[in-house]
């Protein structure tokens, strides 16, 4: 129900009832509306200048969360580059040095670093962009590391053979180091009354005693010849070769595989030899060389000393 408005008329002196027509009506109505459109729309413009849209909050929020996990996986990617370093370091500054090979050089390293430059390009933003070019910077450089392992063991064990197969124990059991009567060099033969030169060792030991390949390798020849009787000769690949002289006889044949330490016949007397012992060479791409340089598994630098000065003693070989 309408509230009826009032007025004062001075001239009448009454309150007399304010007649509102249909028109000022419409017209205040339709101002009432207008002021309440503008203020509507000034407000929304205000507050979309003030706050961000809710999805625009939700997208902030997601984009912060998405660089906090950013930073976590650049810092795995730094520590896991400092860690490939440090291998890469230890490859080349000990591994190799040890295994007397040269060090990878930086050229070796970096190769097929950069090969996917093109695709990374097409990637739009740019921490994607470099978290990958990282990526594929640590997966080469692992794979060059790989490949470097493999060299390193493939070396590794090529040297485990050169060394299980190089001579380096004595041929018969010398503890005391007694047992070595006369050394490489101009000897006197004991047969034949003059010097010549004497191509290894002689061990004297009891006829019957083990004689002992100096390393692994194949037997070459077993056989009987009238210079050294019954001999062993040992190719231990690398250049090296042994040959064990005057044995009673040998426990070994052509073409079987042996191991350092391992009996391959017996000390005797047979060929030109005037006593039992044995007679035992190595040979190095077919030379001679002395074999008291040959005993390092077996002797400390004073041994090695007190080794050559009973070796010296004797002038003359049993040969
Ligand atoms: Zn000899």
């Amino acid at each position: 129900m309408n509230r009826m408005r009032y007025i004062y008329n001075a001239e009448t002196c009454k309150y007399e009832p304010v007649i509102v027509s249909p028109k000022d009506a419409a017209k205040r109505l339709l101002r009432f509306l207008g002021i309440t459109f503008v203020l509507g729309v000034a407000g929304l413009l205000y507050f979309n200048s003030k706050y961000e849209h809710l999805d625009e909050t939700f997208q902030t929020q997601i984009n912060q969360g998405l660089k906090a996990e950013w930073h976590v996986l650049y810092k795995q990617l730094d520590r896991t580059s400092t860690q490939l370093s440090a291998l890469e370091h230890n490859d080349d500054h000990n591994y190799r040095v040890i295994l007397d090979m040269e060090p990878l050089d930086q050229s070796q390293r970096e190769a097929g670093v950069g090969g996917r430059e093109k695709t990374s390009e097409a990637i739009m933003y740019p921490l994607v962009r470099n978290a990958y070019l990282q990526v594929e910077k640590l997966k080469n450089r692992l794979d060059i590391e790989a490949q470097s392992f493999q060299q390193l063991q493939d070396e590794l064990a090529r040297k485990e053979k050169m060394w299980a197969s190089r001579p380096a124990i004595q041929p018969v059991s010398n503890k005391d180091l007694k047992h070595l009567h006369t050394l490489f060099g101009l000897r006197m033969h004991p047969l034949l009354g003059y010097v010549r030169p004497h191509n290894g060792l002689d061990f004297t030991a009891p006829e019957g005693a083990p004689i002992y390949s100096t390393g692994d390798g194949t037997i070459s020849i077993a056989q009987y010849s009238e210079s050294l009787g019954n001999m062993v000769f040992v190719d231990h690949g690398f250049g090296f070769q042994t040959r064990y002289g005057h044995m009673t006889k040998f426990i070994v044949h052509a073409g079987e595989k042996v191991k350092r330490g391992q009996v391959i016949g017996y000390v005797g007397d047979t060929g030109l030899s005037v006593a039992a012992h044995l007679h035992y060479e190595v040979l190095y791409n077919g030379t001679y060389i002395n074999p008291i340089n040959f005993f390092q598994r077996d002797l400390n630098n004073k041994e090695y000393e007190k080794l050559i000065e009973i070796g010296s003693q004797s002038v003359t070989s049993l040969d």
